[in-house]
């Protein structure tokens, strides 16, 4: 199957030219081949019967030669015969056998042999025997063909005689059918002839090299049956003959061939054929040029359509087809060119309209991406802005916890910062006292803020509880889908959410901060990473205020006034003390108490009351030896040791002390850059060693007296301890 189909495919690759021009040739060639070989046979058939016609003329005629032989004799026999009977006397007719030769003699002119033999002597005549035989025996006259070689070919007959004499005898004619006689037939009509015996011997031929039918037995009874053959030979050339039976008397047949030479025939066939192909030859080449120029007229201008589309294919609009053209190619190609112009136009319109449409787009993808990039910027900012938020929150907490280390001022303002960043309703600060599990509110801001600064939970106790001992961050969406929740034990409101934020330092629990919202499900992330930002703040804070009460009490300086603290100081006064005892001498301690100073603070400010307690922890100092310790007992109160020094002494630096504070103008910081200053007094009470006690506990408490009845007495006054106050 592969090979019709690679054909296929081969002749589809062909050009149209040779697409149309092979079968055109195939079905030329085919056309005359038939038409060839057709007219071949048609004259060939002609040939023949015409052939076959001659010869059975010819074979009529020589048949009617020998027919015409044949009579002759028996003719002559006759007239012999007749002479016997006509001669009755023959025997006795002295004449009888005179008239006999002379008619013998007559006879044998022309041709034919006329003999009589007696029959007294058969058995002596050779061949003859047989044939005198068979006619004696039949009565009547015998043919038969002799022929051997020496003589010719002679075609006999055995005549008995009548018994008019008493020898009787037996007439021979014989006449000579040989090659002369044959050829004087058929040399007219140019062929040969043979007759041949039923022994398939040749008895006559006209030519010697003549070939013929090796007659079979059935051939043979077909042809003594009357029919006739013919049949073509192959002999130098060929040759057509023609068998036929000849009756010879009664009792002899022999067989007629002609044989009739066809070269003629075959020439002319030859000549036939070689005329036909030469005509199929220019019919095929006069075609050939003909179709050629006629297809050569179809595809040009097809190629020339075919390289204009290539050309528009590979790009090339402007191209135009030429060559002149004629007839509906030429409107093609007129057509075509006018297509092409157009398609030129409408192209050059098109990718206008691309290029327009390809901007168009690539502002519009720029617009989009414009657009998406301020939106990602205004996200951008909208997180910046919560961060910033946030951030600006986790400074002012930062700010905020170390502006102070008054953790009960830090607790206030953080959580109070919380509550306005977050939207808190209520925040509480609980702080977890290890010795007994518990969590004690420190610190409320909001509403219900006096509810929750009496709070306390244990361990796991509430939401609160479990948050500590989860030291986890716990988010209750609605409290009242919590049962855990306690309502502060029954005190609070009771709907909204609430964050319960653990605060761990190094995994040890601080403390819980708690924060409230009316709203379910009030807190979002942000809420709670801040909240987790400020408890992270809240546990370092915390640590370092326990850390620096715990170093504060170990310190001897008082940290706002940088003077020795009360610790301090009464370990000088028992270093005093000591002394005084050793060296038996005195010494005196001054009490000193800033009068009104919580009016002072209230009015003012805190602040402005440790600028103050500092600014008169200076002012003692600059009024006091230096052998003399100046301390700060707590609060607002100071203590003042003088070495060596007795009652009166004391009383003078007292008032010293008095007037130096009394005489300073107070600065004020305050909201306006105005400077205002404010007075301050102090009240002194003084004791003295060892005249007033030698107890260090009973001689400040009787110092600490004295201020108070100085106090009592109006203030801004100094007064030593005496037995009556
Ligand atoms: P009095 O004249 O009776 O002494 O009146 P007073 O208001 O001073 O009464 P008291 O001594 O009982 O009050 C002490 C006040 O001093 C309470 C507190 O406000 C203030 N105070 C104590 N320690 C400090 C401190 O370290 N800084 C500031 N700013 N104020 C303090
Ligand atoms: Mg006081
Ligand atoms: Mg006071």
């Amino acid at each position: 199957m592969t090979t019709p189909l690679s054909l296929k495919n081969g002749f589809n690759k062909l050009p149209l030219r040779h697409k149309i021009l092979i079968p055109f040739f195939l079905i030329i060639i085919i056309f005359g081949c038939v038409v060839s070989f057709g007219t071949y046979h048609l004259i060939q058939g002609a040939l023949i019967s015409t052939a076959n016609q001659r010869l059975t003329a010819i074979q009529e005629i020589i048949f009617r030669e020998i027919k015409k032989q044949e009579f002759r004799l028996l003719t002559y026999g006759n007239m012999v015969e007749f002479q016997y009977y006509t001669s009755q006397e023959s025997q006795s007719d002295p004449f009888f056998a005179l008239r006999q030769d002379k008619l013998l003699r007559l006879l044998g002119d022309g041709n034919v042999t006329a003999i009589s033999y007696p029959a007294a002597g058969m058995g002596n005549y050779g061949a003859l025997d047989e044939l005198f035989r068979q006619a004696t025996a039949s009565g009547k006259a015998r043919f038969r063909f002799f022929s051997n070689p020496d003589v010719p070919a002679l075609l006999t007959v055995a005549v008995p005689l009548p018994q008019v004499r008493i020898e009787k005898d037996l007439l021979l004619l014989q006449t000579p059918v040989d090659t002369d006689f044959l050829k004087q037939i058929v040399a007219p009509f140019q062929t040969d002839a043979a007759i041949i015996d039923l022994d398939r011997n040749i008895l006559v031929a006209t030519a010697e090299d003549l070939t013929l039918n090796n007659l079979s037995d059935d051939l043979l009874t077909r042809l003594i049956g009357g029919e006739k053959i013919s049949q073509t030979v192959e002999r130098n050339g060929y040759h057509r003959q023609l068998y036929s039976a000849i009756p010879i008397g009664n009792s002899e047949i022999v067989i007629l061939a002609v044989d009739l030479p066809l070269a003629d025939l075959d020439l002319l066939m030859k000549t036939l054929a070689t005329r036909a192909g030469l005509t199929i030859l220019f019919a095929l080449g006069i075609g050939a040029l003909i179709f050629y120029r006629l297809i050569n007229s179809i595809t040009r201008p097809l190629n020339a359509l075919l390289n204009a589309t290539r050309e528009i294919s590979s790009g090339n609009l402007s191209y135009q087809i030429e060559g002149n053209m004629t007839g509906e190619f030429q409107q093609l190609a007129e057509a075509f060119n006018h297509m092409l112009s157009r398609v030129e136009t409408l192209y050059l319109e098109k990718a206008d309209q691309d290029k327009n449409l390809a901007l168009a787009q690539e502002q519009l993808h720029f617009n989009n991406l414009l657009e998406e990039k301020n939106q990602e910027i205004e996200r951008t900012n909208q997180e910046l802005r919560v961060h910033l938020r946030e951030i600006s929150m986790l400074l002012q907490l930062n700010q905020v916890m170390n502006s102070t280390l008054e953790v009960s001022v830090m607790f206030d303002r953080t959580l109070n910062l919380l509550r306005d960043f977050i939207g808190s309703s209520n925040l509480v600060l609980f702080l977890y006292h290890p010795e007994t599990k518990e969590l004690t509110a420190r610190k409320a801001v909001g509403a219900e803020a006096d509810i929750y600064s009496a709070a306390a939970f244990k361990l796991n106790e509430g939401i609160t509880g479990a948050a500590a001992l989860s030291k986890e961050l716990l988010y209750v969406l609605d409290i009242n889908n919590d049962k855990r929740y306690l309502n502060y034990k029954s005190r609070s409101r009771d709907k909204g959410s609430m964050i319960s934020a653990p605060i761990v330092a190094k995994d040890q629990l601080l403390g819980v901060l708690n924060l409230h919202k009316a709203e379910i499900e009030g807190f979002n992330d942000t809420d709670i990473e801040l909240i987790r930002a400020t408890t992270n703040q809240l546990a370092v804070a915390i640590e370092n205020s326990q850390l620096y009460e715990k170093t504060r009490l170990l310190s001897n300086t008082d940290e706002l006034t940088n003077i020795p603290n009360r610790r301090y100081f009464q370990a000088i006064l028992r270093r005093e003390c000591a002394h005084a005892q050793r060296f038996n001498s005195s010494f005196s301690i001054i009490m000193i108490d800033i009068d009104h100073f919580k009016r002072y603070n209230d009015t003012y400010g805190h602040i402005n009351g440790d600028l103050t307690l500092t600014r008169v922890a200076t002012i003692l100092l600059q009024n006091t030896r230096g052998v003399d310790q100046v301390a700060r007992f707590g609060g607002e109160e100071f203590i003042v040791l003088l070495s060596n020094t007795n009652k009166e002494g004391a009383s003078l630096v007292a008032e010293k002390l008095r007037n130096a504070v009394a005489a300073e103008d107070f600065v004020l910081s305050g909201k306006d850059d105005e400077k205002i200053t404010e007075k301050v007094s102090i009240s002194l009470g003084i004791a003295e060693y060892p005249n007033d006690s030698t107890d260090l506990e009973v001689l400040i408490k009787k110092a600490d007296r004295a201020l108070y009845a100085a106090k009592a007495a109006g203030r801004n006054r100094s007064l030593c301890w005496q037995e009556d106050l």
